[in-house]
Parts: structure tokens; sequence; C-alpha cells
């Protein structure tokens, strides 16, 4: 049976950055239990094919869930799968003292992967990136964790941030490491507001950050950031596996994996997304209440679906392929499209070469490693005319 992979999205959050474009609610803790109900209502109601590997709560803020709530929502999935052999169940945290889930309870739950947003470990970017934790949080959320049980920790990290030189980053990549986490992750910042709106910003949290295309206030020295995370992430023994992906051997994300492998996923929850790993992908209602209604009355709760053509299935297995440091299988993409890619667009491979972005090894196309600080523009000239028109974003 295929392997099979499920997303719970909770969109609750303490209080919602003005930047987010996640699909998030602040101020309604109130309404947590009601969506967990929802959630097993839709779990319900979806189909379960394949063979369950990965559960992944996602957010918005999944940590301020109960224990308790977790463990229903998972017994949920796991008697939808019956005989489930999951390898992998991730939960995102915030690592702040005001919302300190029971790291305990988590674990015992069923949680077996944490990822802990800690962004920095410098209280000056944190105050900057408008967190609700300081450096100290960070560091104690990180050890009630591991004290608790939990072996496979990942943390976020963000470069980019400004402020922040390059030896500031050198630190915090240094401190990162010292606590020894399983993964890390690193995030180029987005900034939302031109420099000099920077000095005095209008709201809160007038940033953006986020893993796709990146426009950053400082494109050289956030390069240079990024090569030194290489570099020194590297020479740690974590293995890059993906462009903001870090791991140590045997613990690379199985659940994001799966994205980038294009393998079919369900997602649930207020605008969670599915994707059939073939044509079809369906995106849930993004409003609350509008998802709440509908689970509760027995509906799939499902926005819209589209069925993706031959050439953006195509594109989409260059981009995510790219994404991978491994690259893209020209063998396994032949598999799926006639012809190897390669053979299929000449003239961009000719192109990525050229301009250094692009390389052949062996069965694999890759981004070399300049290619890896300009992954959209190696990507972007494999996108279909119709879906360019469009201005598809890259997948995720
Ligand atoms: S950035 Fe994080 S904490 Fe802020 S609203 Fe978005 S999900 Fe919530």
């Amino acid at each position: 049976m295929q392997p099979h992979h499920l997303y719970i999205h909770v969109p609750f959050c303490r209080l919602v950055c003005a930047y987010c474009d996640f699909v998030t609610v602040g101020g309604h803790a109130r309404d947590i239990p009601r969506y967990v109900d929802a959630l097993l209502a839709e779990l319900a109601v979806r189909p379960a094919p394949g063979d369950l590997r990965t559960v992944y709560f996602g957010g918005g803020t999944p940590s301020l869930l109960t224990a308790a709530q977790v463990e229903r929502v998972l017994g949920g999935a796991l008697d939808r799968w019956t005989g489930a052999a999951v390898e992998e169940i991730t939960l995102e945290a915030n690592p702040s003292e005001r919302e300190t889930p029971d790291w305990v309870g988590l674990r015992a739950a069923g949680v077996t992967r944490l990822s802990l947003g800690v962004q920095s470990l410098n209280d000056t970017d944190l105050k900057t990136l408008a967190r609700g934790h300081t450096a100290r949080e960070a560091r104690d959320a990180y050890a009630a964790a591991r004290r608790a049980g939990f072996e496979n920790v990942s943390i976020d990290l963000i470069y980019g941030i400004p402020g922040q030189s390059l030896d500031d980053w050198r630190m915090g990549l240094l401190a990162a490491l010292e606590l020894g986490p399983e993964h890390i992750s690193c995030y180029a910042l987005q900034l939302a507001l031109a420099p000099d709106e920077w000095a005095a910003p209008p709201r809160r949290g007038a940033l953006r950050w986020r893993t796709r295309v990146v426009e950053r206030q400082d494109e050289a020295l956030a390069s240079d950031q990024y090569r030194l995370a290489e570099e020194v992430i590297g020479a740690a023994g974590y293995g890059h596996y993906e462009l903001s992906s870090w791991a140590l051997p045997g613990r690379a994300s199985r659940h994001n994996s799966a994205y980038w492998a294009r393998r079919p996923y369900t997602g649930i929850g207020a605008g969670a997304h599915s994707y059939d790993g073939a044509a079809e992908r369906s995106w849930n209602l993004r409003d609350l209440d509008a998802y709440l209604r509908a689970a509760e009355t027995g509906e799939r709760p499902v926005a819209d679906l589209e069925t993706l053509d031959e050439p953006t299935r195509a594109f989409e297995a260059i981009a995510l392929g790219l994404r991978r440091i491994e690259g893209l299988s020209q063998r396994g993409f032949a598999a799926e499209f006639g012809e190897d890619p390669i053979e299929r667009f000449p003239d961009q491979v000719a192109d990525g070469r050229a301009r250094l972005l692009l390389e052949v090894a062996g069965d694999q196309l890759r981004l070399t490693p300049h290619g890896r600080l300009y992954a959209s523009d190696a990507s972007l000239p494999f996108l279909p005319p119709a879906d360019a028109a469009r201005q598809v974003e890259l997948p995720a």
C-alpha cells in the first residue's frame, strides 16, 4: 500500500502577528475544544487511503492544544487508518513561558518529534522579530522537552534579520548547535517594509518570513549568512538535505520529505491542503467559523479543488526536486513523464547550467551551491506559460 501522510492544522495563536500569512486566528482559545471536535468530525468523513506513515500538527500554534486534545485527535486518526504503522508524529511548539505545553503529556500522547520555533538565541533579534519569547525561554523550553523524553527535536532559526551581522549569525548558529538538536531549519526573513520604514515600524511585528521566494533586505549579507549556515552546520555533522533543512543521520523530517517527493497527503483543519499524489489538490475552508459549521454538519469542509495538468505536474516535480540537495532523479522523472528532464527542457537546463545555477551529477539534476541561493530563478523557467500567466506560486 502506498505511504500516506496526515497534516493537522491548528490555527490558534495567542496573538496574531500582523505579518503572518498562515491561516491563523488570535484570541479564540474558547473555540479550541469545539475545533478539536470538528477535526474528529472531519476525520470521520475523510477517506483514509494508503498506509499512514507520518502525522504533523502545524499552525498557528499547535502547542496551545492540551496533551489530552492532541491525544484525542491522534486517536481519531489512528482509528481511521486502522493498523497504521506511524513512524513520526511532529508537533510545532512556541518556546514561550506564557504558553508552556505539558511536554510530558505530549510525549505520552504519542508525539515523537518537536519543531520548536526558536528563531534566534539573541534577545535583540527576538525583539526585532516581535517574538513573544526570550532566548532564555527558548533554552528552557528545549531543556524541558528533553527532560520529558523527546529524542527528536528540530529548531527553526531565522537569518537576514535587520541589524544581525554575519558574526551575530555565526554566534547564533554555534549557540543552537550547542543545544544539540537532531534537526535545524534556517529560513530567510522577508521584510514587508521598505528599509526606511523599518526604523519606525507602523505596527508591531511588521515583518514576514517564509521559506520560499525571498526578498532580502540585504541580499549580499543574507547570501553570506546562508553560506555560513551551510559551512557551520555541515561541519557539526548535519547533512544538508533540503534548501532550508539540516539533519543528523536518520533524522531528516519524514513528513516534509514526503511533500518534496510529491507523496500523497491529507490535510485536515481550517485552510489545510490535500494532495492525492497524482493530479488532484484540494484545500479546506480558511475561515474558522465556516470550517467549524461545515465540519459540524458532517460535510467535508473543502473550499475548492484543482486538477493539475501534465505540464504543471512536471514543473512541480522539478521545482520540488530541486529543493532537495540531492536533486531530481532523471530516471524517476522519465518514468513518470515519458522523457528525462534534459530532453524535455533542453533550453531551460542549458540556460541554468550556463548561469551556474544547475548541474548534472550522474542521474541527478540539481542546484549548484550558487544555485541554492537562487532556487526560484533556477526553477521558474520550467513553469508552463499558462501557469506563469496566472503567477502560480512555487510549491512550498
Ligand atoms: S507568525 Fe506564528 S505566532 Fe505569529 S500569527 Fe503566524 S503562526 Fe501565529
